[in-house]
């Protein structure tokens, strides 16, 4: 694999491969009585700890060896963030097999053609995604077993699925006797779809070694700082990127870990952050929105959560001020992509901010942040010309390091890298003490007149008027300046503002010449799979919009 010099004098330490199999071997010898607690499709609340996590994951193993799987065979999970959710992962990537996370959110038929093309064998899957399992099965000939997650008796009675099987059964007619097998650590571990929100997903393969390093590199004090004091609750999916890491970091540092399951309410949320004493979690903006308006309308504090990392679209600094002064929770906005295991940056102060006043502290951790040790980054111009490093100037963004992608499975979309770099697709600043700022996706800016206009300030100006819930900037047909931004707005339940009040809301808070041309009130925006707005379904309704101003 490596094509670099040998030094005539290698040193002398053990090369013992980095696998993920380590991982659970680790947390079952050193934290084998830390929790695991789960809230179950089942309804109930499922709890055990490292150690019968490892012995039901070596089980699963041999159920696999079993079944006929072998190392680079691709096993899917269609399942919310749970404890056999996180056997497979253990079981499957530990036993040379390559665990394919699908996203059940998306359309039957983009699942089943990414089932398809990543030729998966068996398909593991939670008793809610039934009805998905039936409609795909017809069309993916080349899974040879699909293993409901569940006991026998909660089979369904009559199916069209080929060789359906209990898990339950599975684990229980199997021993726990199982050497993980040792293998190069470049070995593919676990594949993820792109959310294409244009064209076919394409599939970001892991290896053992990315997986490890970054889970050393996210565990860091100024990455998710995940230690054996936190009880750690996923709420980013186990099937959107392998919920940041989590799932690898927690046993690692031999956290407690606490899976919501499918139950993402914000009451649901609450209830378990309590529970379980929650010290730290991890989602998108969207899920927090739920959680924080269910808080408000029930006038309820947290009484452990300190810590929470936001990520996967702009963290909108309300938000980031209501959990930071409201709820006393320390929030660290990061930045990443599936291409990126994910984590590239998180935002996270330095000791000279230290003297800084609130308002100096926020608008430093409102940035995307600092690059975690082992990713690089650079702003290039049109031309590929590195930008300086202003905080002002903005460019397209470049990244590389050991757990960022080289090339899609199967080569989908052909060479990506630009001379050893992997071109994000997003638009961004960096200040001189490194701290990276995102501007827009390149697809999402609007460009007025030859200038850029970046929708993340727009919506973030939006979505701090107390009346509005969600704001999404998109540019629109304009004759004189090519696009012109058109605010799409969701009120808050019961909620009251006009057109005229929200845009003068914008007045010194935006260059006046980014001033949105017009204000729409909707119902609500169109999610995707990971809980993002889609920009590209928005444009396409709005692609006939006639501004005041045209
Ligand atoms: P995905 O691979 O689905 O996780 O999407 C990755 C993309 O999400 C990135 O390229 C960004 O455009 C966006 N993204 C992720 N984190 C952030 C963030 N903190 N702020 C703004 N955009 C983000």
């Amino acid at each position: 694999m490596s094509s670099y010099a040998m030094s005539p004098l290698m040193g002398q330490m053990m090369s013992k491969p980095m696998l993920i199999s380590g991982l659970i071997e680790h947390a079952d010898r050193y934290f084998g009585n830390n929790e695991i607690v789960s809230r179950r499709v089942e309804g109930d609340i499922h709890r055990y700890n490292y150690r019968e996590c490892h012995q039901r994951a070596k089980k699963l193993a041999n159920a696999l060896a079993g079944l006929g799987v072998k190392m680079g065979d691709r096993i899917a999970t269609l399942a919310w963030n749970g404890y056999r959710h996180l056997e497979a992962y253990y079981a499957v990537s530990g036993s040379g097999a390559v665990l394919h996370t699908i996203n059940p959110r998306l359309h039957p038929e983009q699942i089943a053609y990414i089932a398809n093309h990543a030729e998966d064998q068996y398909l593991l899957f939670d008793m809610t995604f039934l009805p998905i399992v039936q409609a795909i099965a017809a069309h993916c000939p080349g899974i040879k077993g699909y293993i409901m997650m569940c006991d026998r008796d909660k089979l369904p009675a009559e199916h069209k699925i080929p060789n359906l099987m209990a898990y339950e059964d599975l684990i229980e007619a199997n021993s726990a006797d199982f050497n993980w097998p040792v293998f190069d650590e470049n070995s593919a571990s676990s594949l993820c779809y792109t959310s294409g929100t244009t064209g076919n997903p394409k599939g970001a393969l892991y290896s053992h070694r990315s997986t490890i390093l970054h889970s050393y590199a996210s565990s860091l004090p100024d990455g998710l700082n995940v230690s054996a004091r936190d009880s750690v609750l996923p709420v980013v999916p186990m099937f959107h990127v392998n919920a940041w890491g989590l799932p690898y970091s927690a046993p690692l540092n031999g956290a407690k870990l606490v899976f919501p399951g499918p139950h993402l309410d914000g009451k649901s949320l609450f209830e378990l952050f309590e529970q379980e004493k929650v010290t730290f979690s991890a989602g998108v903006p969207t899920v927090w929105l739920g959680l924080l308006t269910y808080m408000a309308q029930n006038n309820l504090k947290f009484s452990t959560f300190k810590r929470t990392v936001i990520g996967g679209s702009a963290c909108p600094p309300a938000m980031m001020k209501t959990l930071r002064h409201t709820y006393g929770v320390e929030v660290v906005h990061a930045w990443g992509m599936t291409e990126m295991s994910p984590l590239g940056t998180a935002a996270t102060l330095m000791t000279k901010h230290l003297e800084l006043d609130d308002a100096g502290q926020q608008a430093i951790l409102e940035k995307q942040g600092h690059v975690l040790y082992g990713v690089d980054m650079k702003i290039v111009d049109d031309a590929g010309k590195e930008i300086g490093w202003d905080g002002k100037t903005y460019g397209n963004l470049l990244v590389k390091g050991p757990w960022i992608i080289q090339s899609y499975f199967k080569n989908e979309g052909g060479d990506v890298l630009e001379d050893g770099w992997f071109p994000t697709g997003d638009v961004a600043t960096i200040d001189a003490d490194g701290y990276m700022q995102i501007t827009d996706r390149s697809k999402d800016v609007i460009k007025s007149g030859g200038e850029w206009i970046g929708t993340i300030d727009l919506e973030n100006v939006a979505v701090s008027h107390p009346a509005v819930l969600q704001a999404a900037c998109i540019g629109v047909f304009h004759p004189k300046w090519d696009e012109r931004p058109l605010l799409l707005v969701v009120k808050k339940a019961g909620a009251e503002v006009s057109k005229e009040e929200l845009l003068q809301f914008f007045d010194g808070k935006v260059a006046k010449w980014w001033l949105p041309d017009d204000v729409v009130f909707i119902e609500g925006l169109p999610l995707g799979a990971t809980g993002k707005i889609l920009k590209n379904k928005l444009r396409e309704q709005f692609k006939d919009y006639k501004l005041p101003t045209a």
